[in-house]
C-alpha cells in the first residue's frame, strides 16, 4: 500500500495476559508477541529498551530474557533510545532473539543484517512500533519543570500505559505512590514540539521493515477505564507465522480487521508522510543535504494532502530553514544526517 508499506494482514486486539495488557502502551501486543517467541519459539531473549537504571529519565538497551523483565519494560518512552546499539548481544546469544523498536530502529536492524550476514540468523523476529517522532530528552525535563517537579527527584517516569492510553506519571524518590502528572494527550501535546527535524522528514512511521508492526487503534474514542487495544500489521510471512502461533498458544487475542482501519486511526502519521516530499523539495531548493528515501511513493502521498497542507509543507519548511538557519549547513559536512532508506518491495 502506497501509504503504509507492505500489508499482508491487519489485526486488532490485545495481550491475553492481563498484566501485560494493562502495563502495555496500547494493548501490550508487542510485549506479548515477544514473550511468545521466547517461551514457545525457543528464542533466547528480546532486544529492546527500558528506563536507564542509573538515569531514570533516559533509556538503555537491554536483552530481556524473562516475563518479569519484559513486563517491567512495557510502555512507550518519549525520549531518545537506540536499541540497535545492543545488536552485539544478539550476535553473541545462543539462539535467535526477538527485537522491538521504532521504525528507524527496525531499519537499522535491516541494514546491519545486510552488512553482517550472521545477524540474519540471529534476528528471530522484528516487531516495530508506530512512531510519529521521538522528542528530545529536553522535552521531558521542561515538562517536569513546567509542572514544578525537580527532575533530580524522579525515580521512575512512565509516559503512558497502566491503562489505555494511560497517564504521564512519575515516582518521586522517597514517595510511596506514583504521581499522575497529566493525561497522555496533554503530555504528548507538549513533548511532540521537541521532535528533531529529522523525524519530520521520516516517511516510515509504521515500521514498514518489521515483520509485525504495532500501534494504536485511534479510529474510535477510548472509553473511560477501557483496557488497552492495539493494531498489529503483519508485513512478512515470518510475521504471519509468529502471530498465528501467538494466537494459537493463547498469548494474544486478536480479530482480523480491514486495512482501512490504518487510515482512520493514524491521520497524523498519514499527514506527516504526505508532507515529506514538500519538505525535501524546499530543502533541496536551498541546497541543503536531504535524506535519500526511495520506494515510499512520496510524491503520490503529497498529492493526497489538501491544498492547504501541501502549501504548509513548503512554506513551513521555508520558515524553519530561515528561523533555524539551516541554510548555514549548505557547505558543512552534513553526512551524518544523510540516511539512505530503500524499501525492497
Ligand atoms: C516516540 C514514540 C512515538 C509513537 N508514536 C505513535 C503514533 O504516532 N501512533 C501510534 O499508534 N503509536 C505510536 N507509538 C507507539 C505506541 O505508543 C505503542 O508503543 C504501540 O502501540 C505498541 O503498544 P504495545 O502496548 O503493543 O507495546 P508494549 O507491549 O507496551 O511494548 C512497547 C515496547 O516498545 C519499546 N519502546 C518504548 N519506547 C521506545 C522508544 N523510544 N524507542 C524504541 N523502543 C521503545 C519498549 O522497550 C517495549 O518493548 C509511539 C511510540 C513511541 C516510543
Amino acid at each position: 500500500m502506497k501509504s503504509w508499506g507492505p500489508v499482508l494482514e491487519v489485526w486488532e486486539g490485545y495481550a491475553a495476559d492481563l498484566e501485560v495488557r494493562y502495563a502495555g502502551s496500547s494493548g501490550g501486543l508487542a510485549s506479548a508477541i515477544a514473550l511468545y517467541c521466547i517461551e514457545q519459539e525457543a528464542m533466547h531473549g528480546l532486544l529492546h529498551i527500558g528506563a536507564d537504571k542509573k538515569a531514570p529519565l533516559e533509556n538503555e538497551t537491554v536483552l530481556s530474557v524473562s516475563r518479569d523483565e519484559i513486563v517491567a519494560r512495557t510502555g512507550s518512552r518519549y525520549a531518545p533510545a537506540s536499541p540497535c546499539d545492543g545488536l552485539s548481544m544478539v550476535a553473541a546469544a545462543p539462539a535467535p532473539c526477538a527485537f522491538i523498536g521504532k521504525p528507524c530502529d527496525v531499519t537499522g536492524v535491516t541494514l546491519a543484517s545486510s552488512l553482517k550476514g550472521e545477524l540474519v540468523e540471529k534476528i528471530g523476529v522484528t516487531i516495530g512500533i508506530f512512531c510519529a517522532g521521538t522528542p528530545s530528552s529536553q522535552g521531558t525535563l521542561d515538562l517536569l519543570e513546567k509542572e514544578g517537579i525537580d527532575p533530580q527527584t524522579v525515580e521512575e517516569a512512565r509516559y503512558r500505559g497502566k491503562g489505555w492510553p494511560g497517564k504521564f506519571s512519575v515516582k518521586i524518590k522517597e514517595e510511596q505512590m506514583p504521581l499522575e502528572v497529566m493525561t497522555y494527550r496533554d503530555s504528548w501535546g507538549f513533548l511532540q514540539k521537541y521532535r528533531p527535524y529529522r523525524c519530520h522528514l521520516c516517511p516510515d512511521s509504521t515500521s514498514e521493515f518489521a515483520d509485525i508492526a504495532c500501534g494504536d487503534p485511534w479510529y474510535r474514542p477510548v472509553k473511560e477505564g477501557e483496557l488497552g487495544q492495539s493494531i498489529a500489521v503483519v508485513r512478512t510471512e515470518r510475521g504471519k507465522e509468529i502471530l498465528k502461533g501467538a494466537m494459537e498458544k493463547g498469548y494474544v487475542i486478536l480479530k482480523k480487521t480491514d486495512p482501512s482501519i490504518l487510515e482512520k486511526s493514524q491521520r497524523e502519521i498519514l499527514q506527516k508522510r504526505g508532507a515529506v516530499w514538500g519538505r525535501i523539495l524546499t530543502m533541496k531548493m536551498f541546497g541543503i543535504p536531504t535524506p535519500k528515501l526511495l520506494g515510499f511513493s512520496l510524491f503520490q502521498n503529497w498529492l493526497k494532502l489538501t491544498f492547504k497542507e501541501q502549501i504548509r509543507s513548503i512554506v513551513g519548511t521555508f520558515r524553519r530553514i530561515l528561523v533555524r538557519k539551516y541554510y548555514m549547513r549548505r557547505r558543512t559536512n552534513f553526512t551524518n544526517t544523510i540516511f539512505e532508506t530503500h524499501r525492497k518491495t
